[in-house]
């Protein structure tokens, strides 16, 4: 069954997507060349405790961190480890909270030092994949609109939608219905309402869109090993506007 949310419920809901949204911009500070990956789930898990929430990925299933932290062929899903970032790496970090006894979600992949031409037209397509998405999510149309307005922007750059793996609703729960599919045809899948919240984000390889798991069962690799890119946010289906966005990359992008 899938919830529309009061204007409460989507108040808590944007408390949390800001939270999340100031928690990755935290760790975003601190990813520079020579640091372990487990510090940055430690500097988030403080961060979201810090101001009250608990992180909302540590214990999900069974996950045994508070950050997802997916590097390069990583497409999400990824432990945090001693590995140590470089030059030319690129690593997603998504990170939840629950606050309130509501759920926030959202990802950003962030670049360590300089990258290759090719690696920043990742992520720089996936991002504004995500935005195509964002822009389709208005009361009236499908989830299918939003995938194929994901699918059809990624696909013109010749890079690959992951399909395994989906955007989802969110609120008490971490993953709600709808799925959220970054592929799909225009006026197909779910009607979106005035007042349902998703969670959009684009999972986008260079090469084939093909994936395997880890044998950690958790971590999910590009088949080919080339790299992959994910950008999440939440947002409010509003009737009559343009969909409310419920987190953000400002503080990350603005330095805040
Ligand atoms: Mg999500
Ligand atoms: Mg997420």
């Amino acid at each position: 069954m899938i919830k529309v949310k009061t204007e409460e419920e989507i108040a808590i809901l944007k408390e949390n997507g800001i939270l999340v949204s100031k928690t990755l911009a935290e760790v975003g500070k601190h990813i520079v060349p020579g640091i372990t990956t487990k510090k940055l789930d430690m500097i988030a898990e403080t961060f979201i405790r810090d101001h009250g929430a608990e992180p909302g990925f540590l214990g999900y299933g069974g996950f045994p961190y508070s950050l997802c932290i997916s590097v390069n062929d990583v497409v999400v899903h990824g432990f945090p480890s001693d590995y140590i970032l470089k030059e030319g790496d690129i690593v997603s970090i998504d990170c939840g909270t629950i606050y309130k006894g509501y759920n926030g979600d959202s990802a950003y992949t962030f670049k360590v030092g300089e990258v290759s031409s090719e690696t920043q037209k990742l992520l720089d397509v996936t991002r504004n994949s995500l935005f195509e998405g964002i822009k389709a999510a208005t009361h009236g149309n499908r989830t299918g609109d939003i995938g194929f307005a994901v699918q059809s922007y990624v696909e013109s750059f010749g890079f690959s939608v992951v399909r395994e793996l989906v955007g989802h609703g969110i609120g008490k729960r971490l993953h709600e219905s709808p799925e959220v599919p970054n592929y799909g045809r225009r006026g197909k899948g779910v009607k979106l309402e005035d007042r349902m919240v998703i969670c959009i984000e684009p999972m986008v390889n260079v090469g084939v869109r093909n994936i395997y798991l880890n044998d950690n069962g958790w971590a999910v690799h590009t088949e080919d090993g080339k790299n992959s890119a994910h950008f999440e946010l939440m947002v409010a289906i509003r009737k009559g506007s343009a969909p409310e966005l419920l987190s953000t990359f400002e503080f990350i992008e603005n330095n805040i």
